[in-house]
C-alpha cells in the first residue's frame, strides 16, 4: 500500500462547543481557587483521608464527607512524564507545546493525587519527591487553567 491509498479525514472547521456543571463540590473548590488562591478538599469522618479535587462520597468508606480542610499549595510529586511528542491538543485545535511536564502532585495535607502541569525549566530538579509549589494564573476564571502549573522548589 503506498502513501496515496491511505483515506484521510479532516474535521474541517468543525468546533465542539460545550459546557457542563462541575457540581456542588467542584463549584466550591473552584470558586476558592478562583477567588482565594486556595485549594480546599473533602475530609472523610470516618478514615480521616482528605480528597482533592474533593467529592461527596469516600470510596473506601462510602460516607458522605463534608467537613472542608485547606490543603497545599505546596506539595510533592507523586509521578510525573515529559512529553516530548508532539500532538494536536483537542483542547484549542492547534499543536500542543513541546516538551511539556504532566504528573500527580501530593498537595501538604491531602491523601490523593492532583493531576497537572509540572514546569520543566530545569528537568534535573524534576523528581519523583520533589518538593513543588502552585503558580496560580495571574487572572483567574474558576478552572484548573487558574493554576498554570507546579514548579520544583528547593
Ligand atoms: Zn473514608
Amino acid at each position: 500500500m503506498s502513501d496515496k491509498d491511505y483515506i484521510i479525514i479532516e474535521s474541517g472547521k468543525a468546533e465542539q462547543p460545550f459546557h457542563y456543571a462541575v457540581g456542588m463540590h467542584g463549584s466550591k473548590f473552584f470558586r476558592e481557587l478562583k477567588d482565594n488562591r486556595r485549594f480546599i478538599g473533602l475530609k472523610c469522618p470516618k478514615c480521616g483521608k482528605v480528597f482533592i479535587p474533593p467529592r461527596g462520597v469516600c470510596g473506601e468508606c462510602f460516607v458522605e464527607m463534608n467537613e472542608w480542610v485547606e490543603v497545599g499549595p505546596n506539595g510533592v510529586i507523586g509521578s510525573f512524564t515529559i512529553l516530548r511528542y508532539a500532538f494536536i491538543d483537542p483542547e484549542t485545535g492547534q499543536q500542543k507545546p513541546i516538551p511539556y511536564g504532566y504528573g500527580f502532585i501530593k498537595l501538604d495535607g491531602a491523601d490523593t493525587l492532583f493531576q497537572h502541569y509540572i514546569n520543566i525549566e530545569d528537568e534535573s530538579k524534576v523528581k519523583i519527591g520533589a518538593r513543588v509549589e502552585a503558580v496560580f494564573s495571574k487572572e483567574r476564571k474558576g478552572s484548573i487553567r487558574d493554576i498554570e502549573y507546579f514548579r520544583v522548589v528547593d
